[in-house]
C-alpha cells in the first residue's frame, strides 16, 4: 500500500445535509447512537465469525469475539472497540464516507415528517453510524481488517464538510471508535448511563459487551423473543416492533410464545393497528422473519402463517431447523407445516381472547382486518370452523354494532332453524330490500352482508353450529292463516293481475325469465327472485365485483298483488308511455336494491319523466 500521509476527502451532498440535521437538532432520543454503534460492532463480529467458519486465514484467530466500552468523564470521551471484521483503507472510505447516499436521501425525506422521530430508527436507513454526530464533537474510527496483511487505518471527522484518512497503529484486529462528546452529551461518559442504554436497546446483542474494567458482560445476549415473557417490559415490545416494522403506531396486539413439542420454537408476533403499511415502512413485503437459533435465515417467510394472516408481523425462531440452511431445505424439512399449525392456532386463540376480553379493541381489529378473516373462511377450509367465532356482522335489528354468530344464535326466535342473511350493496340499501319484507314483519334477525368479500366468505360459511345459513331471497316463508286471509282481501283480482303481468313481460322482454305474484311482499311492490337453476346470487355479486364480463342475470320478477302501485298501474291505459316507463322503473329499482344495477345513473332521466307525469296529473 502507498505511504499514508493524512488525506482529506469531502462528504457527498446528502451526507453533509444528514450530518447537519443530526448535529444541530436536539433529539430527546440521542442515546440511540450507542445502539447504532453497538449494532455495527455486532454486525462486524458476526461477519468475522462467518469468515472464521469459511476461511482459516484470519488475523488474531484466538481473540475473543467481544465489544469493549471505555469512558472517561474528565476528558469527555467514549471509546467503543470490537474484535470484529475490521476495515481496510478502501473499505473505511467506502463505508463511512461514500455510500449510503440513497439511505441518507430516504432518511432526509422521512425526517421531514414531524409526526415521528425518525432518529429512533435511523439504523434502518443504512446510515446508523452518522447518528454518533448527535452527541460527538469529533469522531475517530481506527480499524484493522481481519486480512492478515492489512494495516491499521484511521478515519477522522469533526462534523464539517470533510473527513481525514491517515495511517494508524493498532495491535489487534477490529474497530475502535473514539468519540469526543459534546458538552451537553457528557452523560454518555458515565458508566451507569451507558449500561442503562445497553439494557434498554442492546441487551440482545449476541456478543459480550464489557464496560470499563469489569470482566462481566453487561448485556443479556439473548434475543427478545427468547427472553421469558415475564422479564419483558411492555415498552420493550413496542420498541422492538418499531425497529422491525418502522411503524410508529403502537401494535394492536403482541403474541409472545414458545413451545417444545411437537416442534421447538419461539415466536414474537404483532398485529399492527392499521392494515395499511406506513409509506416509510421499509418492510415492503409480508412474511415473518425466520431465525434458526438466533440467526436470520429468511427475512420474509410466507410459509409460517396462512395467507389470510399475512398482516401479522414478527419473528419465529426454531432450534429444530438445521443451521445455515437454504430456503429449499427449510421447505423440505417437514418442520414448516408443524410450525405453521402451531402459530396459526395461537394467533386465532389470541384473537378469540381479545374478542372476549376487550370488545372495543376487537372492534378496531375487525374494522382493519376483518376482510382477511373473511378471506380465510373462503380459502382455508381447515381453519374455517375456528375463524367462524371471530366473524362480526351488522344485522337488520342491530345495524350499528357488531354481532358475532354466537350472539345472533342466542337471539334467535323460538323454532328458528336457520341463520338468515341478505346480500346487498351497502347496509342502507340492504335494509330497504323487498326480500326483508317478510322478515321485518316477523321480527326476525337477518345478517347484512354488504362487503364484496362477504360473497366469497359464504363459500366457507354454510353452517354455524347446527344452523345453516340461508339467503332471505331464497328462504321459505311461512305465513299464518290470518296473514294469508289479510293478504287475500287486499289482492287485485286474478284476471286483472294476469293482464298486468303480461304487460310487464311485454315491456321487459328478455330481461326477465318470468313475472309472477308473490305472497311474501308487504311494503315493496316487487322483488327479483332467482330461477332455481341459476348461478347463486353470491357468485353473481362476486363476478360483478371482479369486473368479469358482467351481464345482469336473468331473474324472475315477483310482484306484490296487494300493492297500490299495481292497482294504480291497472288504471292507466294499457301500453301507454307512462305505464311503460313505470314498469321499467319498477324493474330497475328492484335491480338497484339488489346491488345488481350495472348503470344506476341511467335511471335519472326516467325518474324525471315520472315526476313530470305526476306533477301534470296534480295540476289537471
Ligand atoms: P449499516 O450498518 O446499515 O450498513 P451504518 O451507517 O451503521 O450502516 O454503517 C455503515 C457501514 O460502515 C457498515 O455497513 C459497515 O460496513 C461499516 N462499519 C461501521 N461500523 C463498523 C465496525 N464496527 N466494524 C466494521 N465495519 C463497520
Ligand atoms: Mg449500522
Amino acid at each position: 500500500m502507498t505511504s499514508m500521509e493524512t488525506q482529506r476527502f469531502n462528504f457527498k451532498a446528502e451526507t453533509k445535509q444528514l450530518l447537519d440535521i443530526l448535529i444541530h437538532s436536539l433529539y430527546k432520543d440521542r442515546e440511540v447512537f450507542l445502539r447504532e454503534l453497538l449494532s455495527n460492532a455486532s454486525d462486524a463480529l458476526n461477519r468475522l465469525r462467518f469468515e472464521m467458519a469459511t476461511n482459516r486465514n484470519v488475523l488474531d484467530p484466538g481473540v475473543e469475539l467481544k465489544i469493549h466500552i471505555a469512558a472517561d468523564k474528565n476528558s469527555r470521551t467514549l471509546t467503543i472497540q470490537d474484535t470484529g471484521i475490521g476495515m481496510t483503507r478502501d473499505e473505511i472510505i467506502e463505508n463511512l464516507g461514500v455510500i449510503a447516499q440513497s439511505g441518507a436521501r430516504k432518511f432526509l425525506e422521512a425526517a421531514k415528517d414531524k409526526k415521528a422521530d425518525f432518529t429512533q430508527v435511523i439504523g434502518r436507513f443504512g446510515v446508523g453510524f452518522y447518528s454518533v454526530f448527535m452527541v460527538a464533537e469529533s469522531v475517530r474510527v481506527t480499524s484493522r481488517s481481519f486480512l492478515p496483511q492489512a494495516e491499521a487505518v484511521s478515519w477522522f471527522a469533526s462534523g464539517d464538510d470533510s473527513y481525514e484518512i491517515s495511517a494508524a497503529e493498532m495491535s489487534e484486529r477490529g474497530t475502535r471508535i473514539e468519540i469526543k462528546l459534546k458538552e451537553d452529551a457528557a452523560e454518555f461518559a458515565e458508566e451507569y448511563r451507558i449500561k442503562n442504554v445497553i439494557h434498554k436497546h442492546s441487551d440482545y446483542i449476541g456478543f459480550p459487551i464489557y464496560v470499563g474494567e469489569s470482566k462481566e458482560a453487561v448485556n443479556k445476549q439473548t434475543s427478545l423473543w427468547r427472553t421469558p415473557k415475564q422479564e419483558v417490559a411492555e415498552e420493550q415490545y413496542k420498541e422492538f416492533y418499531r425497529q422491525t416494522t418502522l411503524d410508529f403506531e403502537e401494535p394492536l396486539l403482541h403474541i409472545h410464545m414458545s413451545a417444545d413439542a411437537p416442534v421447538q420454537f419461539y415466536a414474537l408476533l404483532f398485529i399492527p393497528s392499521k392494515a395499511e403499511r406506513s409509506i416509510f415502512s421499509l418492510r415492503k413485503d409480508d412474511g415473518l422473519k425466520l431465525y434458526s437459533r438466533n440467526i436470520l435465515i429468511d427475512e420474509y417467510n410466507k410459509d409460517l402463517l396462512p395467507e389470510y394472516l399475512r398482516f401479522v408481523q414478527g419473528v419465529a425462531d426454531s432450534e429444530d431447523l438445521p443451521l445455515n440452511v437454504s430456503r429449499e431445505t427449510v421447505q423440505s424439512s417437514g418442520l414448516m407445516p408443524k410450525l405453521k399449525k402451531a402459530l396459526t392456532g395461537q394467533v386465532i386463540r389470541e384473537l378469540e381472547n381479545l374478542a372476549k376480553n376487550d370488545a372495543e379493541k376487537y372492534g378496531k381489529f375487525w374494522k382493519e382486518f376483518g376482510v382477511y378473516l373473511k378471506q380465510g373462511v373462503a380459502t382455508a377450509p381447515a381453519d374455517a370452523d375456528n375463524i367462524h367465532p371471530l366473524l362480526r356482522f351488522k344485522t337488520n335489528l342491530h345495524p350499528e354494532t357488531w354481532s358475532s354468530l354466537e350472539e345472533y344464535v342466542s337471539r334467535m326466535k323460538e323454532g328458528q332453524k336457520e341463520i338468515f342473511y341478505i346480500v346487498g350493496e351497502d347496509p342502507k340499501s340492504a335494509l330497504r330490500s323487498p326480500h326483508l319484507d317478510y322478515f321485518h314483519a316477523q321480527g326476525a334477525e337477518v345478517l347484512l352482508l354488504t362487503d364484496p368479500l362477504d360473497s366469497f366468505m359464504l363459500m366457507g360459511l354454510r353452517k354455524y353450529k347446527d344452523f345453516e345459513l340461508k339467503n332471505v331471497a331464497q328462504a321459505e316463508v311461512n305465513l299464518s292463516e290470518k296473514q294469508k286471509r289479510e293478504a287475500e282481501a287486499e289482492k287485485i283480482p286474478a284476471a286483472d293481475f294476469d293482464r298486468l303481468a303480461e304487460q310487464f313481460k311485454k315491456v321487459l322482454g328478455e330481461r326477465v325469465t318470468d313475472v309472477r305474484a308473490s305472497n311474501r311482499l308487504s311494503q315493496s311492490v316487487a322483488r327479483l327472485a332467482d330461477a332455481d337453476n341459476t348461478t347463486n346470487p353470491e357468485l353473481q355479486r362476486v363476478y360483478k365485483f371482479l369486473g368479469k364480463e358482467y351481464e345482469i342475470p336473468k331473474k324472475i320478477l315477483e310482484l306484490n298483488p296487494s300493492h297500490n302501485i299495481l292497482k294504480n298501474l291497472l288504471k292507466l291505459e294499457t301500453g301507454s308511455e307512462l305505464q311503460t316507463i313505470i314498469i321499467e322503473q319498477i324493474y330497475d329499482s328492484a335491480l338497484l336494491v339488489e346491488g345488481l344495477h350495472p348503470d344506476p345513473s341511467s335511471i335519472a332521466p326516467r325518474v324525471q319523466q315520472i315526476i313530470e307525469a305526476a306533477l301534470t296529473k296534480r295540476s289537471e
